[in-house]
């Protein structure tokens, strides 16, 4: 049976580790640019979803072959996306896909946990374990070395896609996988959480990791973010005693306490600003994510978000968006406010002079920590 995967880009690392996952059971997803073959698999997530393009949702719909679609998308929409496709594979892949090509193939039944058909849909029943997959195979891909995330913040879709217990790849299979190449860049909800249940650190194993890896590591930077109140002088030290890169990236998401806690981001404004003093203390730049127009925000909290830009800026960078309220998250149904003249034109200033980045016009964000 020939199995394509529909290219697209922003899902690339789906495509990385699917590939990796589906070619253990037998079956190469052979990359394409248009839905052919007996069947093909789609990634479908926030960037790309149907509503943002509405061409992948007639290609899907008029498809000459068997179409499964996943991806943070899918899973969110689960019930949406059936009405175009024929299968759609809920949360996790690399257990789920492998199964539903098997059953596909063989003309067995695929009433199998984790997939929606038209008729049947039965939540997944297992977890995958980072350690029986590859991390990449022939593709080269960032080393994912932990999914889940115990934080609910409102805007996120990743508890929703990879549930709320954090689960790590092993520091040998790490190391099997970054050592292949000069450079290792890892895949992670919060990179400093590594080795530990999300919440309470555990530096030793970092450090232990970094022990067994040979190359240039990057560690909490794109695209292994961090959350600020795990910065601290120790994993500070880990960074510039280890790695190579000279910025630390972490959430701050907005200058108002009352707008943190609403979207149960689990740490204040001070934590974020101690983080950027500690990386300034430590020659790290930071870089910091903001995301505008909450829909519950109030004039006076964006204008303390307004203000930690400034200040952020005067210290390292800062990566805005503007709010999109994502299908899944507690916060999907909700609207953007409108971002005020006046901070439009503060974040292009800052954008024209290297301070900022992001697409603070567009509604669209990037969840991470
Ligand atoms: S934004 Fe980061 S910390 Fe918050 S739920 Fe998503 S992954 Fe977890």
């Amino acid at each position: 049976m020939k199995v394509n995967w529909r290219l697209i880009h922003s899902a690339r690392n789906s495509y990385v580790a699917l590939y990796a996952a589906c070619e253990q059971s037998g079956f190469i997803l052979y990359p394409v640019k248009e839905p052919a073959g007996e069947v093909t698999c789609y990634s479908l997530n926030t960037i790309n979803e149907p509503i943002n393009e509405p061409g992948l949702r007639d290609e899907i719909t008029n498809a000459d072959c068997v179409t499964i679609i996943g991806g943070s998308h899918a899973t969110a929409m689960y019930q949406d996306v059936i009405r175009y496709a024929d299968y759609v594979v809920v949360g996790e892949g690399e257990y789920t896909l492998p199964r539903l090509l098997a059953a596909i193939e063989q003309g067995t039944s695929t009433a199998i946990p984790g997939v929606a058909t038209k008729d049947h849909y039965e939540p997944a029943d297992t977890d995958v374990r980072l350690d029986a997959y590859p991390a990449f195979s022939e593709m080269k891909g960032y080393v994912e070395i932990s999914r889940g995330c115990p934080f609910s913040c409102g805007y996120c879709q990743t508890p929703q896609m990879f549930g709320h217990c954090m689960r790590h790849r092993s520091i040998d299979a790490v190391a099997q996988y970054a050592n292949r190449y000069e450079h290792a860049r890892f895949v992670s909800p919060n990179a400093f959480a590594y080795g530990s249940d999300g919440v309470h650190p555990r530096f030793d194993k970092i450090k232990r990791l970094f022990h067994h890896l040979r190359y240039q590591i990057f560690f909490g930077t794109f695209p292994s973010e961090v959350r600020p109140e795990f910065v601290c002088d120790t994993s500070i030290e880990l960074v510039t005693q280890f790695c190579a890169n000279s910025r630390l990236h972490f959430g701050a998401q907005s200058g108002s306490n009352a707008v943190l806690q609403h979207l149960k981001r689990g740490h204040t404004v001070e934590d974020v600003v101690r983080a950027v003093e500690l990386c300034c203390d430590h020659g790290l730049t930071p870089v910091v994510d903001v995301i505008l127009g909450f829909p519950f925000e109030t004039d006076e909290d964006q204008l303390a978000t307004v203000r930690l830009i400034k200040w952020v800026t005067g210290h390292g960078m800062v990566h805005a968006h503007h709010f999109m309220p994502l299908p899944g998250t507690p916060l999907s149904g909700t609207f953007a406010r409108p971002i005020p003249l006046k901070t439009a034109q503060l974040c292009g200033k800052l954008a024209l002079s290297g301070k900022l980045t992001g697409s603070w016009s567009d509604t669209a964000i990037k969840p991470h920590s």
